[in-house]
């Protein structure tokens, strides 16, 4: 048997697994006792990744061989991989003579590894020449990106793991820790057994698993986070538990949001957030780190301050509000001075694998490799050097179009062609109606991925197979910044004509050579000739030199001592687990920002037509779409059919029993499923997991028979900063179906 050691596809924990495999089939998983994200623990779907990857299920559920069709009547035929990349080249050539590069859009994925991710992205700006290229990490953590650049200068998570072992409150809000990141949360329980005076305060309307063991839950109600985090600061500048020495030298901004949050007294807060005054003191002097008996008046210095650390995740991200929740939780910790210290830090808690590597190579909307700012023509000269473009040749200058965006302006016949690689927004995106709009109206539509069964794969007018986890070489960073190798266990399955599945970066390459054959030259050599995805890697790593993620120090021959942090520059023994230790933030100055940004209720409030806030996550044993934990049927053992779970009063007035059907009706859709009680969700709240809709057809357009899901009802609002949609409020209504 042999033993090949890789990392868990699901989530931002990043989790070492050892993967057991005999000739070419995977025989079983074990955690990596080695790897410092979760020293061997793994969690339900890390430890059942090995069933997934069966070749029963794999013959039911994989794309084998590239599928092509000519004409939208026509279900798409199984064809050779050199007749897909060939029709895919010509055909996006046709679309850019025809309409120009800003008609084609790349919507790519947080799934994706680092390898591909950068293929993909140097294909869409570096040799198309369209800004049009966002991910799925727009739905996950783009809200964090922009509240980290606006206060402390960087995307750069501040914190790691490791400071749940040092700090005195751990302050979760947002996210249900317990389900959504199990392998972390486990690790909060045994810092916590070692030094039960740590506590723990969660923030989220509903009672989770999370919320069950805090010592404090604010069950605030939904989107109004914004207003809580003032309320809390007016209090610690009432009560004196700020840091003025802190703040004094090392922050901006302040006298601004002293007098913002002057207008959120507690019993303004207590009422608008549906929370006790009591309960608001009592978390403003935790989180301050106000130990218990220090005398009132009297300032505390840093060094017998208690230390605080946030876990935050989709509950501040995905909202229309998504970069003041951000920002406004990170007010706290600066004023406090709970930053900088083991402990103590804003920890934003990415959702998929490799949502960070995304980010790192500039494969989002807003970004460009390195960390770089799109509108700085001096950071774009420095990629289009790297690349090898002609002189002359500029990468887009301004910022493309983000997820929502990019498939409304398909809608609009704005995008004439969409490649969407390793996601599936069919199913993902709010406002299926909308999104289904896009992929009716667009010329041509081709998808990149691993599994047949994802949604958007009946719209797909060429079909390229993804080699997927275990497949394949690569990189991912997790949440805490560190970078893991990917690595291959077994080949690919064969497909029906010889050769399956490719690595994404492989099948990006490929239609790129054949594609700068066909446009107008833009670099002086072949931009695709990788023979590996270390060649890949290592074109990235030269990016980041002198960046604020500079991993100029970092191989993959050094990563197969183990997975490092960055930044890891040339020369340094190892990774920074923990930033802005010297008080010196990453914007100009070296202050950090203090933003003063307002309350802003959620885009679609509640009314007498739609009186339900609906919200919308994850459940503890699925993954996304469920195209792989889907097929394992112990993972239905937690939750075997999706419902909407309702309070039990709610259900009383409405005449409502367990599992009674009703409908579920936005302004924008409807959906029927059985109804639950549940005591958890607060009244005139429900939850729907998101995990459910839509299945494959075979290839035909028949998408109004499919079943949507919850974003048939979701709103497609978005933060105006952060482009990132409110997943987590709209308004329904309930009625008996
Ligand atoms: Fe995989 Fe996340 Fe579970 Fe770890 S916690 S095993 S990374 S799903």
């Amino acid at each position: 048997m042999r033993v090949t050691r890789s990392t868990c596809p699901y989530c931002g924990v990043g989790c070492g697994v050892l993967i057991e495999s005999r000739g070419a089939r995977i025989v079983g998983v074990r955690g990596d006792p080695d790897h410092p994200a979760n020293h061997g623990r793994l969690c339900t779907k890390g430890s059942t990744l090995h069933l997934s990857a069966e070749p029963s299920r794999q013959a039911a559920t994989r794309l084998l061989q590239p599928m092509l069709r000519h004409d939208r009547a026509s279900p798409p035929a199984t064809t050779s991989w050199d007749a897909a990349l060939d029709h895919t080249a010509q055909r996006l050539a046709d679309i850019v003579q025809r309409h120009g590069p800003q008609a084609v859009g790349f919507y790519v994925s947080g799934q994706l590894l680092t390898e591909d991710y950068y293929v993909l992205h140097k294909l869409a700006r570096g040799l198309i020449g369209t800004p049009h290229i966002d991910s799925n990490s727009r739905l996950c953590m783009s809200s964090a990106v922009v509240g980290y650049k606006q206060t402390l200068g960087a995307d750069a998570v501040p914190t790691c793991y490791e400071d749940l072992d040092h700090a005195d409150c751990v302050f979760i809000a947002g996210s249900n820790t317990a389900w959504a990141h199990p392998v972390l949360f486990r690790r909060l329980d045994a810092a916590r057994a070692r030094r039960p005076s740590m506590r723990v305060i969660v923030v989220d309307p509903r009672r989770t698993d999370t919320a069950s063991v805090a010592d404090l839950h604010l069950a605030l109600q939904p989107g109004t986070d914004v207003m809580l985090w003032h309320g809390l600061l007016h209090l610690m500048i009432r009560h004196g538990w700020i840091d003025a020495d802190y703040l004094a030298a090392h922050t901006q901004g302040f006298a601004e949001l002293r007098a913002l949050v002057q207008d959120y007294p507690p019993e303004l807060v207590a009422q608008v957030c549906g929370l006790q005054p009591d309960d608001l003191l009592t978390a403003a002097r935790w989180f301050a780190g106000v130990p218990d008996g220090w005398p009132a008046g009297v300032a505390l210095p840093r060094a017998q301050r208690l230390r605080t650390l946030s876990l935050y995740c989709q509950g501040l991200n995905q909202s229309s509000s998504g970069t003041a929740k951000n920002v406004g939780l990170i007010n706290l910790h600066l004023a406090c001075g709970q930053i900088g210290r083991a402990g103590a830090g804003p920890f934003s808690l990415t959702g998929q694998p490799n949502a960070m590597g995304g980010r790192e190579v500039g494969a989002m909307a807003t970004l460009l490799s390195g960390h770089r700012d799109i509108a700085n023509p001096r950071d774009r000269a420095e990629i289009a050097a790297l690349w090898g473009l002609l002189p002359g040749v500029d990468l887009p200058a301004q910022a493309g179009l983000t997820a929502v965006e990019m498939f409304e302006a398909a809608a609009q016949g704005r995008l004439k062609a969409l490649w969407i690689a390793c996601t599936n927004p069919a199913q993902s995106l709010p406002d299926q109606t909308t999104v289904r709009r896009a992929l009716r109206q667009v010329e041509f539509v081709v998808v990149q991925e691993a599994y047949a069964t994802a949604t958007t794969c009946a719209w797909a007018d060429v079909l390229l197979p993804a080699a997927t986890w275990a497949e394949k070489e690569g990189t991912v960073t997790n949440s805490e910044r560190r970078i893991s190798r990917v690595r291959a266990a077994v080949p690919p399955p064969a497909g029906p004509l010889g050769e399956g599945p490719w690595p994404d970066w492989r099948i990006a390459a490929a239609v790129g050579q054949r594609l700068q054959a066909l446009l107008p030259p833009r670099a002086g050599g072949s931009m695709f000739a990788y023979a590996t995805a270390e060649e890949v890697w290592n074109e990235h790593r030269r990016s980041t030199i002198g960046r604020d993620l500079d991993i100029g120090g970092l191989s993959y021959a050094l990563l197969e001592h183990g997975p490092q942090q960055w930044p890891y520059p040339v020369g340094a023994a190892q990774g920074r687990p923990r930033l802005y230790e010297d008080g010196r933030f990453a914007t100009a100055d070296g202050r950090a920002r203090l933003l003063a940004l307002p309350y802003e209720s959620p885009a679609e409030e509640r009314d007498e037509r739609y009186p339900y806030a609906l919200l919308t996550g994850r459940l503890r044993d699925q993954w996304h779409g469920m195209t792989r934990t889907g097929t394992v049927e112990s993972l239905f053992g937690h939750a075997a059919e999706p419902c909407v779970d309702l309070h039990p009063q709610d259900m009383a007035e409405a005449g409502l029993t367990d599992g009674d059907l009703v409908r579920v009706r936005s302004r924008r859709g409807q959906i029927v499923l059985p109804a639950r009680p549940s005591p958890d969700v607060g009244r005139r709240q429900c939850f729907i997991p998101m995990h459910w809709g839509g299945e494959y057809l075979g290839g035909l357009h028949a998408d109004e028979g499919l079943a949507r899901g919850v974003n048939a009802l979701t709103v497609p609002a978005t933060c105006p900063r952060s482009r990132q949609p409110e997943l987590k409020h709209t308004a329904v209504r309930i009625e008996a179906a």
